[in-house]
């Protein structure tokens, strides 16, 4: 099957429309966590010129999306909220002259709670943001002070209550769980003082050890415990059966919702809708490739010579990859569609399927997802299913 074929089927198929979101990475953090291995400087010297060069690059880049409709702006980081509320919305006026947006596009900041004054809340709010995602982590400061986060409990409960006291009604809070200092029980109050303070949205993950991360050497030095998997997967099991209880909707692993707010925008990323990647290290996707920004600011800022880096998408890393982000959500896998978008590799497919162990997934009709039993093997599942020798399937 040609690309271009397989393309207009693969957005036909999963992407309700032809949307598609932009993502902004903003690069400066006021202190290090110890987990963190995303992109950041804590030097805030050179905000001002990154600003100066992503308002730039907005216009630059506007045709990557070829004219699609915008439905959602993310500003990730690193700390978007260091920005103050005019900053970005200087950077929504220019994107709003650049592209078509959607009526109500959904416009999200991640904020760490101290960050979040009334005043700086307000002010956001009225520069365009309409959802917020809160590095909350946890509700702990045993917790917090583990993780090398830079607020405490308390600010935490202030500035989910703060947003909500605005009128900001579309809030979700990360929580981090499997760290040595958070109990079974402790674990169990932050998801209920998540539910108390009726935050529309969760994301929840388990601490994972990077290397080069400060935590990865503080193991290393016998400093603090080893992370423990066993625990983190106690914790996922309670999580699953919490939201069970009280009616959250656990849409994709690390991701549950109230009320159908699901994230638009990291559910693009997962239905396969096209993305523009602007900042240091962020990056883009179009259907047929993925690029990125180098996670250099300097370079950004001096637009020095090859900045971005491209890689082109084989039909065999497209299969893997749907493979792989849609056992990972409610919406499961479709073996109708890998008969039609991917019929090289849909015998394999089959015949690995047969090999599967039924208890780890269920199916109706042609939709697979994954038991309650296989949600803790996702990655293993999805591996189970990948394809890694393209030349002998052509
Ligand atoms: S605030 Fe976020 S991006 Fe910054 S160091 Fe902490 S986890 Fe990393």
């Amino acid at each position: 099957m040609n690309k271009t074929l397989y393309f207009t089927i693969y957005f036909q198929k999963y992407a309700i429309e032809l949307m598609a979101g932009i993502y902004l990475h903003i690069p400066f953090c006021k202190q290090a966590c110890n987990y963190c291995n995303f992109y950041f400087s804590t030097s805030l010297h050179f905000k001002e010129a990154f600003v100066e060069r992503i308002l730039e690059e907005i216009p630059a880049r506007k045709n990557y999306l070829s004219n699609q409709t915008i439905e959602s702006i993310y500003f990730g980081g690193g700390t978007p909220s260091i920005l103050e509320a005019h900053t970005i919305e200087e950077i929504l006026n220019v994107i709003n002259k650049h592209y078509i947006l959607d009526s109500v596009p959904e416009i999200t900041l991640e904020a760490n709670p101290d960050d979040l004054s009334k005043v700086k809340l307000k002010d956001l709010r009225k520069s365009g943001i309409n959802r917020l995602s809160i590095g909350t982590q946890s509700f702990q400061d045993r917790d917090l002070q583990f993780m090398r986060r830079a607020h405490n409990a308390q600010e935490a409960l202030n500035s989910i209550q703060s947003a909500q006291d605005i009128g900001l009604d579309n809030i979700s809070i990360d929580l981090i769980y499997g760290t040595p200092t958070l109990s079974k029980q402790a674990w169990e109050d932050n998801l209920n003082t998540a539910a108390d303070l009726q935050v529309q949205h969760l994301s929840c993950y388990a601490l994972t050890v990077e290397e080069g991360t400060a935590l990865f050497h503080q193991i290393r030095k016998g400093q603090v415990a080893k992370v423990n998997d066993k625990l983190a997967a106690e914790n996922f099991k309670m999580l699953r059966s919490w939201a069970k209880d009280l009616n959250w909707d656990h849409y994709e692993i690390s991701n549950l919702c109230k009320n159908e707010k699901i994230s638009k925008h990291n559910t693009s990323y997962w239905k396969g809708e096209w993305y523009l990647g602007l900042g240091p290290g962020a990056h883009s996707f179009n259907g047929k490739s993925r690029q990125w920004n180098k996670p250099n600011l300097k370079g950004y800022i001096d637009k020095k010579a090859n900045q971005i880096e491209i890689e082109h998408l084989s039909l065999q890393d497209q299969y893997n990859e749907y493979i792989m982000t849609g056992l990972r959500t409610k919406w499961g896998i479709s073996t109708e569609q890998i008969e039609n978008v991917f019929p090289n590799f849909y015998p394999t497919f089959e015949s690995k399927l047969k090999d599967l162990d039924t208890e780890m997934f269920n199916q109706e009709e042609s939709i697979i997802t994954l038991s309650e039993e296989g949600l803790f093997y996702a990655d293993g599942i999805a591996a189970h299913f990948f394809e890694i020798n393209e030349e002998t399937k052509r």
